[in-house]
């Protein structure tokens, strides 16, 4: 929600909208897809989803008379003006630069406007709303196309978390359907908790849950996946390679949460290992960047070569990641609660359909 603040001083004012941090190849068509003022002088539009707006308003001049405009991400085909009724002189949509679209709504000279009350809502994932005016006389709606319309949802997004401004930020590349296979190993299981943190927080949980989260993202994004446990099962190391190797996976990713010796809370941070090949080198910096863009704060300890038995004897590319310290006052304090494991299930997705659209 934005309000406009009428400022003597700065006449020109420019509000942003950061709802997420996906910006739109430059070479995309434009984020607009239609728009409306209605008879009550509100606008609305619909965008593409995760859109990121600008929005502005400026006092009338000499040239022209008030102004609210939008900016959009990608590119606008063909610039054009309509013509306005009651209070507003005319609507341009325009390219101001290369990429972007502006939708301009410049009103006549006469007209007083309350921009200091204006609020530009988001009212649905694609649907903005901001009432610019009360008519006084019979207005008559202007617009193009149905600002409306249901998004349709694909079935396999059901499952995702649609709540504002949660996961959106962390939008899945698509990946060739059927194309790839992916093992994922949740480390420890069983008799063996792995390590031990803060509250008595335990490793094999932590991350049997991210690992489940991960099967399920990629394997809604077509990737097959195979997890070497399934759920609370002493599994020793060699059997989890050869179940690798078995198949004919093309990546092979390891996850486990850290534990620092004397259990100091002062130590967080995540790692990602590789032991041999640029792939795996890869894969580990594709998934180290996006786990530590979900885990702010939480120093990068980077990507290092590890002699590790699960990513040393695996034949295909193969990660360990290491999603936190459990010892760790800042990570152990996320990873006990589920949002934060979907978060950092995400952005695993990600780095791996990065790593797979990339080199697959
Ligand atoms: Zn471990």
């Amino acid at each position: 929600m934005i309000k406009f603040l009428d400022n003597k001083l700065f006449r020109y004012l420019s509000v942003f909208l950061f709802l997420n941090s996906a910006i739109l190849p430059v070479k995309s068509s434009s984020a607009l897809a239609a728009w409306a003022i209605k008879t009550n002088g509100v606008l609305e539009f619909r965008t593409k989803s995760n859109t990121n707006l600008k929005a502005y308003f400026q006092k009338a001049n000499q040239i022209s008379g008030d102004r609210f405009w939008v900016d959009f991400p990608g590119e606008l085909k063909n610039p054009r003006t309509i013509n306005g009724n009651g209070p507003i002189k005319e609507i341009r949509l325009g390219k101001p630069n290369k990429g972007k679209t502006r939708l301009v709504i410049e009103f006549k000279k006469e007209t007083y406007l309350k921009p200091l009350s204006w609020k530009l809502v988001g009212i649905d994932q694609n649907r903005w709303r901001i009432k610019l005016f009360d008519p006084k006389y019979q207005f008559e709606k202007i617009g193009e196309g149905v600002v409306e319309k249901k998004k349709i949802f694909k079935a396999n997004q059901n499952s995702i978390p649609q709540r504002k401004s949660e996961y959106r930020y962390l939008k899945l590349p698509e990946v060739k359907q059927n194309k790839f296979l992916v093992v994922i190993d949740p480390g420890h299981g069983g008799p063996d908790p792995g390590a031990i943190g803060i509250g008595g927080i335990r490793e094999t949980d932590v991350v049997l849950e991210v690992s489940k989260i991960v099967e399920k993202l990629l394997t809604e994004k077509g990737v097959k996946v195979r997890l070497t446990r399934k759920n609370e099962i002493d599994l020793d190391l060699p059997p989890r390679v050869s179940f690798a190797n078995n198949t004919d996976a093309d990546i092979f990713v390891s996850i486990h949460a850290n534990a620092s010796r004397g259990k100091r809370r002062d130590i967080n941070g995540l790692e990602t290992f590789y032991y041999r090949g640029w792939r795996g080198r890869l894969l580990a910096k594709k998934i180290q960047k996006q786990i530590l863009r979900v885990s702010p704060g939480s120093p990068d300890r980077g990507v290092k070569q590890g002699r590790f038995y699960v990513i040393k004897n695996t034949r295909m590319p193969a990660v360990l990641v290491e999603i936190g310290f459990l010892t760790g006052r800042l990570d152990a304090r996320r990873l006990e609660k589920t949002t934060h494991r979907k978060r950092l299930a995400y952005a695993i997705t990600k780095g791996i359909l990065e790593y797979l659209n990339k080199v697959g």
